[in-house]
C-alpha cells in the first residue's frame, strides 16, 4: 500500500499567511471555525461537488484531484478549465487536447493576498507534472463579488511554492512551531485564542525580565 503523505495544498495557504498557523494545523491539529471561516466554508460548499461540466469547446473540473511527487505535495483544485487547443495536453475524461487554467474559489471581495496565490500555483505545478504540461496562469475567483484575479505563475512564485514546501516538510518532520509574530494577521486569525500571540510574546518577556534580574544579582 502506498503511504505517502502529501502535504496538503491548502496547508501552503496557511503557511503563507502564518507560519505558525500552519505549524499548530500540521503538529496539533488545532482548528478553530471562525466566522470568517464558517461563511467561507458555506460559500464553498455551494461549488464544491466533484463534477465535469462540458461548454463547447471547454470542459470545467470541479474538485479535481492533482499532485505532486517532487514537489511532495496534493489536494483538490477548486475548478480546473479545460479550454480545447491542438497544442495543448490530454487529461482523462476529456476526449481533445486542452490547455489547463486552474480557479481557485475564496469568500468576499476580490483583495491582494499573496497565500492563495501560492496555493493556486502549487496547484498548477502538479497539474503540469501530471499531464507534462506548461501552464503560464490561473485566477482566484471571489464568490461574493464574481469577480476574477488572474495570477501569472511566475519564476519567483513557483520558488516560493517550493521553498514553503520545504519549510512545511521540516515542521513536520521535526515537530516544530515557530514562536508568534503578533502582527495585524493575528485580528482576523481564527486561531487566535487557541496561539494566544500576546500572551506568548508576554511570556518571553517576562523570561527576559527574569534573565536580566538574574545578571543584575550575579554582578551586585
Ligand atoms: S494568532 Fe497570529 S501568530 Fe498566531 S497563528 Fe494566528 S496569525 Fe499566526
Amino acid at each position: 500500500m502506498d503511504e505517502w503523505e502529501p502535504i496538503p495544498l491548502s496547508r501552503l495557504a496557511h503557511a503563507g499567511y502564518c507560519l505558525r498557523r500552519a505549524a499548530l494545523l500540521t503538529n496539533e491539529q488545532l482548528w478553530q471555525e471562525s466566522a470568517d471561516t464558517a461563511k467561507g466554508r458555506k460559500e464553498h460548499e455551494r461549488v464544491h461537488a466533484e463534477r465535469v461540466e462540458r461548454r463547447g469547446e471547454q470542459v470545467l473540473l470541479y474538485e479535481y484531484q492533482v499532485y505532486s511527487r517532487c514537489l511532495n505535495i496534493g489536494g483538490k483544485c477548486d475548478c480546473i478549465e479545460a479550454i480545447q487547443n491542438p497544442h495543448g495536453c490530454r487529461i482523462p475524461a476529456v476526449e481533445f487536447p486542452v490547455r489547463l487554467y486552474p480557479v481557485e474559489y475564496k469568500h468576499g471581495k476580490l483583495r491582494d493576498e499573496e497565500e492563495y496565490e501560492l496555493q493556486l500555483c502549487a496547484q498548477a505545478m502538479c497539474l503540469e507534472e501530471m499531464y507534462d504540461t506548461e501552464i503560464a496562469e490561473g485566477a482566484i475567483f471571489y464568490i461574493s463579488t464574481h469577480r476574477r484575479k488572474l495570477v501569472a505563475f511566475t519564476p519567483e512564485l513557483r520558488q516560493k511554492v517550493t521553498e514553503t514546501v520545504r519549510m512545511l516538510e521540516d515542521i513536520r518532520r521535526n515537530f516544530t512551531i515557530p514562536a508568534a509574530q503578533s502582527g495585524p494577521k493575528c485580528v482576523r486569525c481564527s486561531l487566535r485564542a487557541l496561539c494566544m500571540p500576546d500572551a506568548a510574546r508576554s511570556a518571553k518577556a517576562y523570561c527576559r525580565r527574569l534573565q536580566q534580574e538574574a545578571v543584575k544579582e550575579d554582578v551586585s
